[in-house]
């Protein structure tokens, strides 16, 4: 028969592995175990298995008999190992009760302290500690928690109690209150419950002690505990585990003490003890802020200016032992651990380690060190680092030190900080920043028109839209820190001005969006550049020494290019050619080829964009001084370009000379219905081949005189968005060739180039076996691939995603996090049979989810052989990169 409880301590020996198995015993109960297993003081204690709880939850709260059996058996271990009984009025046993699922979970159960203790046992307790005081302040502690968690009372209730009785002594400390005061408090808390419930506090042990275990088991599927395992993906039928173990006093006077300790500074990094202490103290006083802890060591109180004497200065002996133990325990673990400890008359006693969470900064800083002290070695410390903490690092962050006049606050769209001078509009934001002015856009929202200006800005505010707006999507992209869904912000387009609040701002103002809180702040905060240098720098390293799958960028600025080189990106992956049209310089002769009506009428506006686009070419080529770099042809509907307002109309009617009437005209042939199943991608180059003909040959030309001017071998990738058959890839193929034929002969050069496409439809997917004989590469567009297949729309998803991913109908953003069991079925079975078909067929990935960690393992797994991330999301990728091969190995 399987065992429902583990004991630890006092002398248990658990040769079981089930007994510090964490998915058996809990995180909290796995480490009790094993500190008690490796010789470290712990009080005995036993641990109720996370099965039971699920076989409680699932049989309607009943316990087994061999649990109730087993329960038993266990208490009998803790009180030969203390040498008291529960429930014993001369001399209790007391104990605690503590949840423990196998991740540190908020929602769960908080914990019960002194139970055991009732009116009788009480007295033995005042009596065996010769300390009254202790006895009834143990006691009154214990009605309080016990009422709160197990019983449902509201705490208020008793703290309002507490605090009368202070006022009416005079007190302003709990230290003040007697063993009188404790006592007379006892009742008045035990008159509460009475008068609450209409019933007594219960005075049976067991059934304090079995009602304490099923609260433990029930608030597994309380909601609190719901919501969280939903945010953070751990699943409903882990259950928790349930800690009894003997009480220890930190609350016996002045050798008594309660503290809570890191091995490591949890914010730098640094390798010193860091942590706080009270004494004369109980559990969560320390971090409850009733009285104000003490440091622990006498550095960290003189860094402070602190008075109080540290742990190190009052209680020299105990705090030599607990200084031991925080080595012992580091070599145990090899890695940073959070720590509670009492200390009950001088005695260390340790109640919990875990491994402490950390910031990024100091994530990089222990991993570096612990592989210098032969502690762990490079492959944990590659395995040890959160991708995803990284992006703390890689964005200019608000400095720390400097004030905050905080106007409201958004959502958190797109991480860092950016100061600059309020624009209302995106022409604006690129004239302003044209002559060198910082701004910041601030709109309703964005629309692809907007790129440009979004570009232009030091960051992004809008009124309106969600964490996968426009605005956040393309803002994530671009690295362009982003506040979303300001719903305090609201836009006076005619005044130019704006209002947030009760504040009102003018164009030109200047403002500070912190796109990692939301916050929006009036003035310039000064912000910290990022850097990958230093730890950070080694680590990376470390990452891409065992990264099977390279790292690209998605990048179509020179600035961007380079920014990405310098985080570590091998080549572009994704180079979008629209965004270079929206250039302010350049769209007028985008619209003139849209609206000409006949061939000749395109060819001639594509003839001004030629040289232009030759140059993007020629400035990406040289930055990327022969990466692979993968363009694709151009790709959005071309109703995205054109105007909306008369004044531009009538600008582009002089610039044209077109009439007014006859471009509305045009404009309004253009309307789609559903633009993004319209008259787009390779759609646009069959109907007008001509567009792709200037693109190629921009590319050609511009890959030429690269190679021709550095001697680099340049090696375009062409890209064919949006391909579902092989006959629309067999067309354009044939055009690029002869495109490139004709480049070659006229500059006498040949180049090695590439011709592929995205796999973004279904039914691309599908046929990828065939597609596959016309493409050299695929390249995963993930995000329309996730829309088609899903049938959601990414722009119009904000309404009801949310309420999707709350209800478990999607566990994540597909958006944000691929769709592994849906979309993740075509990307796998295009991989398949496109490689079927062409054995060595390049494989990438360039949608959002190129730089998402748990996507960027999908991808590892089925054999891409490359990522592509936007610039900022580089390192991230790296290092998930580097984890996904560690562990597929
Ligand atoms: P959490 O998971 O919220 O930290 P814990 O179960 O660790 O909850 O306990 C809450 C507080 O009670 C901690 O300060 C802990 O050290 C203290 N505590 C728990 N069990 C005991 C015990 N047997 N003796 C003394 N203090 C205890
Ligand atoms: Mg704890
Ligand atoms: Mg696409």
């Amino acid at each position: 028969m399987t065992k429902t409880v583990y004991t630890f301590g006092g002398g248990a020996s658990h040769s079981d592995p089930r007994a510090t198995d964490k998915t058996i015993t809990g995180g909290k109960g796995a480490n009790l175990a094993e500190m008690a297993g490796i010789g470290l003081p712990v009080p005995p204690g036993f641990t109720i298995t996370t099965e039971e709880c699920v076989r409680y939850l699932r049989e309607g709260s009943d316990f087994s008999d061999q649990l109730r059996a087993d329960v038993a058996a266990a208490l009998t271990h803790i009180e030969r190992a203390v040498g008291k009984s529960f429930g014993d009025a001369a001399d209790p046993l007391l104990v605690s009760v503590r949840s423990g699922a196998r991740v540190s979970m908020p929602g769960m159960m908080d914990t019960v302290l002194n139970l055991g203790l009732n009116d009788a046992t009480v007295e033995g307790l005042a009596a065996t500690s010769a300390d009254e005081r202790f006895a009834w302040d143990s006691y009154r502690r214990f009605i309080q928690m016990y009422s709160d968690v197990v019983l449902g009372l509201d705490h208020g209730l008793f703290e309002e109690a507490l605090e009368v009785a202070k006022e009416e002594n005079g007190y302003f400390a709990d230290t003040e209150m007697s063993a009188a005061d404790w006592k007379a408090l006892v009742t008045e808390y035990k008159g509460i419950v009475q008068q609450e419930l209409g019933t007594p506090f219960p005075q049976d042990v067991n059934e304090q002690l079995w009602g304490a275990i099923s609260a433990v088991f029930d608030s597994w599927d309380s909601d609190r505990a719901k919501v969280y395992r939903r945010l953070n993906d751990i699943p409903g039928d882990w259950g928790t585990a349930v800690n009894v173990q003997a009480m220890v006093f930190g609350n016996m006077g002045d050798t008594s003490a309660t503290g809570v300790a890191f091995t490591r500074d949890p914010a730098t990094g640094e390798k010193a003890y860091y942590g706080e202490y009270l004494v004369n103290a109980q559990g969560e006083d320390v971090v409850a802020g009733i009285r104000t802890p003490q440091y622990l060591t006498r550095a960290a109180r003189e860094a402070a200016g602190a008075t109080a004497p540290s742990m190190e200065e009052a209680m020299p002996d105990a705090y030599r032992e607990l200084a031991d133990v925080f080595e012992l325990l580091e070599k145990h673990y090899r890695d940073m651990q959070d720590i509670e400890f009492t200390v009950q008359q001088g005695k260390l006693w340790m109640l919990q380690t875990r491994s402490g969470k950390r910031t990024a900064k100091a994530a990089l800083k222990m991993a570096a060190d612990m592989v210098a002290e032969g502690l762990i070695d490079e492959r944990t410390a590659v395995l040890r680092v959160d991708p995803m903490a990284l992006d703390q690092l890689l964005h200019p962050t608000l400095d720390p030190d400097a004030a905050r006049d905080v106007l409201t606050k958004g959502l958190p769209a797109s991480p860092g900080a950016a100061s600059g001078r309020v624009v209302l509009d995106a022409d604006t934001a690129e004239q302003w920043a044209g002559r060198g002015e910082k701004v910041i856009l601030v709109r309703v929202e964005t629309s692809p028109e907007d790129i440009h200006g979004m570009h232009a800005a030091q960051g992004v505010l809008t009124a309106r839209g969600g964490m996968t707006s426009h605005a956040a999507v393309v803002a994530r992209g671009m690295g362009r820190p982003c506040v979303s869904g300001a719903s305090a912000v609201s836009i006076d387009a005619k005044t130019r001005s704006l209002r947030i609040g009760a504040r009102e701002l003018k164009e030109g103002d200047t403002l500070t969006l912190d796109g990692s809180t939301g916050e929006v702040m009036a003035g310039e905060v000064p912000t910290i550049e990022p850097e990958l240098a230093g730890d950070f720098a080694t680590l990376m390293e470390w990452a891409d020494a065992h990264r099977r799958m390279k790292v690209r960028t998605n990048a179509e600025t020179p600035a961007d290019c380079r920014m990405a080189r310098q985080f570590g990106a091998e080549g572009i992956g994704l180079c979008r050619t629209e965004h270079m049209f929206f250039d302010a310089g350049r769209i007028s002769a985008v619209r003139e080829m849209i609206l000409a009506d006949s061939e000749a009428g395109r060819r001639k506006a594509l003839a001004k964009l030629l040289p232009e686009q030759r140059s993007d070419f020629v400035e990406i080529f040289s930055t990327m001084a022969g990466l692979p770099c993968t363009i694709r042809l151009l790709d959005p509907p071309l109703h995205e370009f054109l105007p909306n307002e008369d004044a531009e109309f009538a600008d582009l009617a002089d610039v044209t000379g077109y009439g007014v009437d006859h471009l509305r005209r045009r404009a309004a042939e253009l309307h789609e219905f559903n633009p993004m199943l319209g008259h787009r991608g390779c759609r646009l180059g069959i109907t007008y081949p001509e567009i792709y003909e200037m693109q190629a040959r921009a590319i050609f030309e511009a890959a030429c005189e690269v190679a021709e001017s550095s001697g680099e071998a340049v090696v375009p990738e062409v890209m064919i968005p949006l391909v579902g058959t092989k006959r629309e890839l067999e067309i354009l193929r044939k055009l690029v060739d002869d495109t490139a034929q004709t480049v070659f002969a006229e500059k006498g050069r040949t180049l090695e180039y590439m011709v592929g496409t995205m796999i973004e439809l279904p039914r691309a997917a599908l046929m990828a076996g065939e597609i596959a004989e016309e493409a050299r590469f695929f390249s995963f567009g993930t995000n329309d691939l996730t829309q088609t297949t899903l049938g959601v729309s990414r722009d119009d998803s904000a309404r009801f995603l949310a309420v999707y991913v709350e209800k478990g109908i999607y566990q994540r953003d597909p958006f944000v996090s691929l769709d592994v069991e849906g979309v993740g079925q075509l990307v796998d079975l295009a991989v398949e049979r496109g490689r079927a078909t062409r054995p060595d067929l390049k494989l990438g990935i360039c949608g959002e989810h190129g730089g998402d960690p748990s996507s960027i393992a999908f991808c590892e797994k089925v054999g891409l052989d490359y990522v592509s991330a936007s610039p900022y999301r580089v390192p991230i990728a790296r290092l998930a990169a580097a984890q996904a091969s560690l562990r597929a190995e």
